[in-house]
């Protein structure tokens, strides 16, 4: 006894919950049985008016509704009842019966020697012990027990009648007793290993053999079984940021190992009812059952876990994670996931380092962006593009220096699609090459009527610098076909442009400066590691981000910042332009810096060519060097001071 219940101890919750399901596996065997019993007794009471039958009769069948109503209880799964409850409920049904029927067959040995009582009651007996070494003979601990209770007191009664055909029969009894406890062992065994094999499969197939947490195919197995059994679901997915500049700059194996170790940070925030899983590359999902509130402050933890660096081998990293949030539920688990990744996605466009929670706003933007996309193409070949011209004036001479090609889109039922909308939407689907082409061969066509040395300066993506894209033979082209001197035309690049494939970021770079044109890193100040790219990218120009300048006339800090800014930029002898100028102050701040352009709605708006073309020569009134007034483009375009 004590062997079979150490044995118990060893099962797993999961083996337990595997084994207690196959004893209520088969629902129909134990109302039938148990019915059948409860006939063949009741028939022996009718033939021999004994109440003793009656009696049993009436115990076989209390002890079968006990077993059907514990059987109903577990399949229903709406009790308190724990999986170990419902084994040992299973386990006293079956003794009792065992033993009920075994004193009926002792007794109708024993009371009657009426043939048909004996016949009856050996039949259902044997019939009993065969049924339970086919139905439970996995379970050695239940098996034994029933088969001794059902064959040890009828085999007793059948010796102690002392009649050779029923010494016979209890001698096949008790063989087939001992043939069912030794075999049942051995299938229990078979039964484990069977059991264990699968099961160790099935988790190679779940799990993710980096980090150790669920893969994709893992975790969606676990979602849902969560959504059909109705519980609580909410799916996080956290996003390492940046971690492709990680892999791409220090390779794979720090790649793997960083990811390990961010598995880890990920699992040291979750509790009880949370799982984390890595469904591919840098992403990781976690499910979980709390309370919204709580789910909140789930996310909000992950991402402040971040805030230490890493330190993964001799490198110490810093590295952020954006979240996206999302509650799951059973109508379609494949749409959940798709609002997680629209949260995700706007976590990332807000700056990332953040978690985002899904609101339908996403949906509707998504679709929004699906819908452009599919009329991108449709725009490019029916001409929908063209340029507006920006000026960047010099602030000491009052002249423009250049303009600033900005790209239009003139939806036909939307109106004007902004760039910061549909250029990430043509860098995604790979147009941004035949429009940035564009956009180069219109610039220095626009500049071709322009004074010398009036230049003009064109945004080119980071997706342009491709190796299977010739930037340079663009802009060489656009040159010799307009006849517009290089040193007229800038090219104004990015921090993110490096990110693309720096090496030959920098050698397109050089070879662009080696035709003349010259090269602006833009939005200068925007991104997180500015001065390690400003040392690298070679430059002939810094166009400060008009973030930068929003607070300039009001903040100490950010005038210290411009001050560190321009220190360096003389330092390199690169020249600045300060961009989104929009109040005399924030002009009049600026231009203690002695930048070499400025630009901003203050002094103009970007405009079509045939607007920009009549000022392209005039002084401009500026503001703080002359007098607080507008400035002198026509058609009342620019705005007032
Ligand atoms: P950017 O290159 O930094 O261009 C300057 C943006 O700031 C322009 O927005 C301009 O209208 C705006 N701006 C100028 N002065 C002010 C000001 O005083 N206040 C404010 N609030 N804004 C000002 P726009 O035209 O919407 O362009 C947005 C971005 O789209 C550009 O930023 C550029 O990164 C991208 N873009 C535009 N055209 C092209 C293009 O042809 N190719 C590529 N690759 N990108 C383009
Ligand atoms: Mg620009
Ligand atoms: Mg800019």
């Amino acid at each position: 006894m004590k062997t079979w219940a150490s044995k118990t101890v060893l099962y797993d919750p999961e083996l337990r919950s595997v084994m207690v399901r196959a004893l209520y596996g088969t629902p129909l065997a134990i109302p039938i049985g148990m019915t059948i019993a409860t006939i063949v007794i009741a028939a022996c009471a009718a033939i021999t008016g004994d109440a003793a039958f009656a009696l049993l009769s009436a115990v076989m069948g209390c002890v079968g509704a006990f077993r059907f109503g514990t059987q109903v209880l577990y399949r229903r799964k709406q009790t308190s009842f724990s999986t170990a409850v419902f084994e040992r409920l299973a386990y006293a049904g079956a003794w009792a019966t065992a033993l009920t029927m075994s004193c009926f067959g002792a007794y109708a040995v024993t009371a009657h020697a009426d043939d048909r009582i004996v016949t009856l009651a050996v039949a259902q007996t044997i019939g009993y012990i065969a049924g339970i070494a086919g139905r439970n003979s996995s379970r050695p601990f239940i098996t034994n027990v029933q088969v001794t209770f059902a064959a040890l007191p009828f085999a007793g009664a059948l010796i102690a009648s002392q009649i050779p055909a029923f010494v016979v029969i209890a001698g096949a009894l008790l063989m087939t007793v001992v043939l069912t406890i030794s075999s049942s062992d051995v299938i229990h065994r078979v039964f484990l290993s069977n059991f264990r094999t699968t099961r160790d499969l099935k988790t190679i197939a779940t799990t993710d053999s980096i980090t150790s947490l669920l893969n994709r195919r893992g975790f969606i197995e676990e979602v849902e079984e969560r959504l059909s059994s109705g519980r609580r679901t909410y799916l996080l997915s956290v996003d390492v940021d940046d971690f492709k500049t990680v892999n791409d700059t220090l390779g794979h194996d720090v790649g793997d190992a960083l990811l390990s170790l961010v598995a880890n940070r990920i699992s040291s925030a979750l509790e009880p009812g949370d799982r984390a899983a890595r469904i591919g590359g840098d992403e990781f999902m976690i499910v979980t059952d709390r309370s919204s509130k709580d789910v909140a402050e789930l996310a909000a933890l992950v991402v402040s876990l971040f805030a230490d660096p890493i330190s993964v081998g001799k490198f110490t990293l810093s590295i952020s994670v954006s979240i996206g949030l999302a509650n799951a539920t059973g109508e379609s688990l494949e749409r959940s996931l798709k609002h997680c990744d629209l949260a995700l996605y706007k976590a990332k466009a807000d700056g990332k380092n953040r978690w985002q929670s899904y609101v339908p706003q996403f949906s509707e933007a998504y679709d929004r962006r699906i819908e452009l996309e599919h009329d991108l193409t449709k725009a490019i070949v029916e001409g929908q593009f063209d340029l507006h011209f920006q000026p960047i004036y010099s602030p000491r001479g009052r002249t423009i220096l250049l303009c600033e090609a900005l790209m239009r889109w003139k939806h036909p039922t939307r109106g004007s699609v902004s760039p910061a909308e549909f250029i990430p939407l043509a860098e995604q689907t790979g147009l941004i090459k035949s429009l940035g082409s564009f956009a180069i061969g219109q610039a220095l066509k626009a500049a071709v009527s322009w004074p010398e040395p009036v230049g003009v300066s064109v945004n080119v993506s980071g997706k342009q610098f491709h190796r299977d894209h010739d930037l340079v033979g663009v802009i060489e082209d656009a040159l010799r076909r307009t006849g517009v001197a290089p040193h007229r035309v800038t090219i104004e690049v990015t921090e993110t442009t490096l990110a693309e494939d720096k090496e030959f970021v920098i050698a397109t770079l050089h070879r662009i400066r080696a035709l003349g044109v010259k090269v602006a890193l833009d939005d200068f100040g925007t991104g997180y590691s500015s001065l390690s790219y400003f040392a690298e990218l070679p430059i002939d120009m810094l166009k400060i981000d008009r973030a930068f300048v929003g607070s300039i006339a009001t903040s100490t800090k950010a005038r210290a910042l411009m001050r560190a800014i321009t220190g360096l930029a003389g330092d390199l002898n690169v020249p600045m332009i300060v961009e989104g100028v929009e109040t005399p102050e924030q002009f009049e701040a600026v231009t203690r810096f002695a930048p070499y352009g400025v630009q901003g709605f203050l002094f103009a708006r970007p405009m079509p060519k045939e607007d920009i073309d009549p000022i392209i020569d005039r002084r401009v009134a500026l503001p703080a060097i002359d007098r607080p007034s507008t400035t002198v483009t026509k058609k009342g375009r620019s705005s007032a001071a």
